[in-house]
Formats: structure tokens, sequence, C-alpha cells
């Protein structure tokens, strides 16, 4: 490793113009504290930040992740009302409900459902009964 004392005017506007020695002034994205950054990739002004920041970076990418996710589930499939028996995926997105309110509705008896091995299957027509039990 070499140190780097410029003594001359050369040397250090050499030393400037080299990648590995950029000194920038930057605010920790964590604390929002001054500090010189060597890297413009730099993002905090600590390991302690820089831990936080992963964190946060790791969280955000989580949740960006779920809502990317829902998303994809969002979209009516109209194929869904067609089909005679449905998923309890398919039965979610009929009537709008979670995945937890079908089973609700199932172990209540308020909704029929049939098993296709270790497969839930919902009869169109025990949705069509749910909205006849339901009716207000
Ligand atoms: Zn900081």
């Amino acid at each position: 490793m070499m140190l780097h004392t410029a003594t001359s005017c050369n040397t250090q506007l050499q030393l400037a113009t080299m990648s590995s020695n950029i000194r920038i002034e930057k605010t920790c994205e964590v604390c929002g504290n001054k500090y010189i950054a060597k890297k413009t990739i730099t993002r905090s002004c600590s390991l302690t930040c820089a831990r936080l920041l992963y964190k946060r970076t790791k969280r955000d990418e989580k949740i960006e992740a779920a809502i990317r996710k829902e998303a994809v589930v969002k979209p009516f499939n109209p194929a869904i009302s067609q089909k005679e028996f449905l998923t309890i995926d398919e039965a979610c997105q009929l009537i709008n409900a979670s995945r937890w309110t079908i089973y609700r509705l199932i172990d209540k008896g308020q909704l029929k459902a049939g098993k296709v091995g270790r497969n839930t299957r919902i009869p169109r027509t025990a949705i069509n009964e749910l909205f006849k039990l339901t009716e207000v």
C-alpha cells in the first residue's frame, strides 16, 4: 500500500483525477450527517449507518415485492366465472375475498367444498348458494 503524501501541485492534481481518490461531500441517508465519501456509491457515513441502510433497503425490497405480488393476483380473470369448479384462489378472486374468508366459510359449512386429492375445489353452484344464504 502506497502512502499518498502529495508534495507537489502536480501530484495532488493527479490524485484528484484518480477514481479511487474521489472525495465528495455527501449527506448520510441514514443519520443526515455530512461526510466525505471516497466512492460515489457510498450512501452512509459509518459502518453502523451502512448496516441500517442495508436493513432498510432489504425491508423496502420486501414491501415492493409484496406489492408486486399483490398486483399480479389482482387482475380479474373472466374465465374463472365460466368454470364449474374453482380452486381456493379462484374463489377468492371471484367473490373478492381473502383465502382466510373462504376457508372460514367452508369451515362454518356456509360454503360447500370438495376435495380433489389434496386440493380443495369449490363448485360454482356453492358460491351462488352462498349468496342466497347471505342475501340482505
Ligand atoms: Zn450516518
